[in-house]
């Protein structure tokens, strides 16, 4: 298995009858990397599976939101749209609001939005204005942190509009492609390093 970057703390999530180990055991062997999608060159890290498996879903979002109970999370912002999946549960395990973080065009109310460029491509991610306010102490949540664009653009909104972002988590990072360098001096959790 590759090794953890140094700023993200593979933290002990110790939920009370999974041990974490035999956790990111099954969590490896049913992630499932897509070779080719969707562009000749990526390898897609396909979540579907844990998703479809209801223990390794639930035990997955638990283990995501240990860290941060107790932390004073107002809102957990999920990046559209496999974020929102693990974020939701997460964000009803810490007591927490949702907030979606959506690409171009798709909220209805006032929003404000950022550009960034992704492992394949260019995008632009959006927040409404009064998702958060300066009381807000936010955790950012998506699956796979791959070139760290996405996250970090999804931080530089929620900070726009006045939340506080107090960590980023992700089921996934790809070590290779080095995003927790974009995410530098966040506190930053990962389940599993690819
Ligand atoms: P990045 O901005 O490069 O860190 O890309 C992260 C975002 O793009 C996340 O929302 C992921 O869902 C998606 N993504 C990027 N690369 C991959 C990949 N290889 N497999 C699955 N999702 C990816």
């Amino acid at each position: 298995m590759a090794r953890a970057p140094s700023n993200c703390r593979i933290r002990s999530t110790s939920i009370a009858d999974v041990p974490r180990a035999e956790l990111l055991a099954r969590l490896s062997r049913a992630l499932r990397d897509v070779p080719d999608f969707p562009k000749p060159g990526i390898v897609f890290k396909d979540i579907t599976p844990v998703l479809a498996d209801a223990t390794l879903f639930a035990e997955t979002t638990a283990a995501m939101a240990a860290p941060y109970h107790g932390r004073g999370i107002t809102h957990v912002a999920g990046i559209e749209s496999r974020g929102f999946i693990l974020a939701a549960p997460i964000a009803q395990a810490l007591g927490a609001g949702f907030v979606p973080i959506r690409k171009s065009g798709k909220l209805p109310w006032r929003s404000v939005g950022k550009e960034y460029a992704l492992e394949y491509g260019t995008d632009r991610l959006e927040m409404h204005v009064d998702a958060c306010t300066t009381d807000s102490q936010v955790l950012l949540v998506d699956d796979v942190l791959a070139t760290g664009g996405t996250a970090a653009a999804a931080c530089a909104l929620i900070e726009d509009v006045g939340g506080r972002v107090v960590g980023c988590s992700f089921l996934l990072a790809i070590a290779a492609l080095r995003g927790h360098e974009r995410l530098r001096g966040r506190s930053l959790d990962v389940l599993v390093v690819a």
